[in-house]
Formats: structure tokens, sequence, C-alpha cells
């Protein structure tokens, strides 16, 4: 298939020429013609040929911006936060240019045969208003926030902004789920108690999550850790509580598709939440973050990793510490927008069509 002929334009039935993304509620918006030609009443993200790429609405994929998660199934949503982390800043910046980038993704998995749009009804719904002069006073704006798009029915997948926010998210996630599963994609285990005598902070939120009863501790994977630390308790302070902790040299050189089928029947079919930090891949892959480690998880590790959720029982995910000042090329935001697409379309009620590879 062409590139050409995969942005295919999106007609409305004897409605408007096309669906317009922006324009507000969409879900009265008649039947629209899909990338496979098929006809919808799902969003669909505006196509390449319809709109150029580099124009257009700055939504996620492009797809109609609504106010609230009336209606969706799933909900994009930012979080313009940095004033959580503790050494480069800059992920304030994050949902902004990862909606930028992901401009460029089209509807159609050609990996795995997911169609995410043909069984979904998403869009974006903005950024949480967080309060960027106190961090104590926006986590619990995000977590009021999550509250709401919860209510909805709806699957939060979140643009960071830095990992403070999943905390917050966790918080009303436990609400309304219960203690959930928890797979942990980073270079950092963010189990810090403190962090210069503060308990919220980027190195703390998992800390705190399971303080607040938020996790199934035989039930949490953290993969990508690594680097230098204070003591092997940075990594062994999960391990304790029954975590599993997968560190990077464990994935050197590594397909790491066994290593999920581990965690997916260790999981069965528990709620599960998927918190993907950027810095897990090596800074080869992904330079735009606030803290690097080196050694890290290639891309294509990343991709076994959330292609890997397939069959879980997903109730969100988020992927957070993109720092677009520290990579202007805006590799790092389209990797990132491309990982949030790959999480849409293993979320429940989405078929696998076909797996290469
Ligand atoms: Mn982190
Ligand atoms: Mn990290």
């Amino acid at each position: 298939m062409s590139a050409g002929k995969s942005d295919s334009v999106l007609p409305v039935m004897g409605g408007d020429k096309v669906l317009s993304p922006g324009r507000g509620l969409a879900l009265s918006c008649g039947l629209v013609q899909t990338g496979m030609g098929r006809m919808s009443t799902y969003n669909q993200p505006l196509g390449g040929n319809e709109m150029a790429r580099f124009g257009g609405p700055a939504t996620m994929m492009r797809l109609p911006a609504q106010p609230t998660a009336a209606g969706l199934d799933v909900a994009f949503i930012g979080i313009p936060m940095d004033i959580g982390t503790s050494n480069r800043s800059g992920t304030r910046h994050g949902p902004r240019q990862i909606r930028d980038e992901s401009r460029m993704l089209r509807p159609f998995n050609m990996a795995t045969g997911a169609a995410p749009f043909e069984h979904l009804q998403v869009a974006d719904i903005g950024d949480v208003p967080i309060n960027t002069f106190d961090l104590k006073k926006s986590v619990d704006i995000i977590t009021d926030y999550y509250n709401g798009v919860l209510a909805h029915g709806a699957i939060p997948l979140t643009l960071g902004g830095d990992h403070t926010l999943t905390w917050p998210i966790l918080r009303a996630i436990k609400a309304r789920h219960g203690p959930v599963a928890l797979i942990h994609v980073d270079a950092h285990a963010d189990i810090n108690d403190t962090m210069f005598g503060e308990k919220v902070a980027h190195g703390c939120p998992f800390r705190r999550a399971w303080e607040d009863g938020c996790l199934i501790n035989e039930k949490v994977f953290q993969i990508g850790l690594r680097g230098t630390g204070y003591s092997p308790d940075d990594f062994d302070w999960g391990r304790k509580n029954g975590w599993t902790v997968v560190q990077a040299e464990e994935c050197w050189h590594k397909s790491l598709k066994p290593l999920m089928a581990d965690i997916r029947a260790q999981i069965g079919d528990a709620p599960v939440y998927l918190s993907y930090d950027i810095d897990s891949l090596d800074p080869a892959f992904a330079p735009g973050t606030g803290t690097v480690e080196p050694g890290g998880l290639t891309i294509w590790q990343g991709l076994e990793i959330v292609r890997g959720c397939a069959g879980l029982n997903l109730v969100g995910g988020d992927l957070v510490e993109v720092s677009p000042p520290y990579d202007p090329s805006g590799n790092t935001a389209l990797v990132g927008a491309n990982l949030l697409y790959e999480m849409l379309c293993v979320l429940p009620g989405v078929p696998q069509g076909r797996q290469v590879g």
C-alpha cells in the first residue's frame, strides 16, 4: 500500500465534506469513511490527503477535540508540568510537542493489524489546568481531573509532563478500579521516600502510590532500570515489597516478547496501568529528556513492551518526561507519540489482526 493510499480522506455522508477535528463535541457527526474504506461512526484522525501533515489542528493525531471525556472510550490528555523535576526541566512543553509530532501517525497499525479508530471513540480533551507555581496543589488538581474523566468511563492516555503526575492519576484510578497491576518502564525506580525533604517529586510517585494502596504488589513490574544509585536499596526496595524489577542489563541484546508473555501470565485479568518514562530508552534514541542514563532500551524493545500489553485489562497509561528543549529535532517527542498510539492499539476492545515479526 502506498503512503498516499493509506492517508485516505474522511468524507462525511450527507453532511459537510469532511469531519472537522477541533469542532468540539464530534459525537453526533455522521458516518465517516475510515482509512480502510469502511464506514464508521467513530472519530478519525485527519488524513494527510485532506490536510497537509504540517497543518490542521494541533491535537493528538489531529483527532477531534472536546472539552470533557463524555461519550469517549479513550481520552488523550496533556499535563504540561515540569515543577517536579530534579535536574533538567522542560517537560512542561512535552504535551504540545508530542501532539505536534503525532501529526504523521496514520490510523492502521501495519505490524499488529490493530485499527483502534474502528472500535473506540477517541478524542483529545486538552490539558489539565495545573497550578504551575504549586506542585502540591497540582497533584490534587490532577486527581480531581482524572476522577472526572474516569466517571465518564473513558480510559485516560496521558501526555506528560514530569513523572510526578502518575501518582495523582493512580489515586483516581484506585478510586474507580481499586488497586491495580503496574507496568512501569523507566531508567529509574521513582520510589524515593523524599527528594530534598519533599514527598512530592518526580522521583517519588510509586512510593506515594504504594503508600496509598494503589498497587497490587505482586503484580508490579519495573523494566529498564539502570545507571548509578545511592545504594543497592534504590532498586531492591521494590523487590522487598514483592515487585519484579528487570534492570536494563537483563534486557540487552534480547527480544522482550518472552518477558511480556511472562508478565501477562502473572497479571492475568487484573486491571493494569502502564506508565512509560521516555528515559527508559537509550539517549541515542530519546535524548530529549531531563535525567538521562546511558545503556537503555532500544525503540524496538519499547515497542515490544507496549505491544506485549495486548490482552491485558489496561485501564490507563501515560508517556512522561519528554523535554523538548533537549531535543530540538522533535524525534524524542515523535517516539513518544508513536508509543502512545501503540498504547491505544492494545486497549481492551481493539482486535489484534496479525503479528509481523
Ligand atoms: Mn520516571
Ligand atoms: Mn526516569
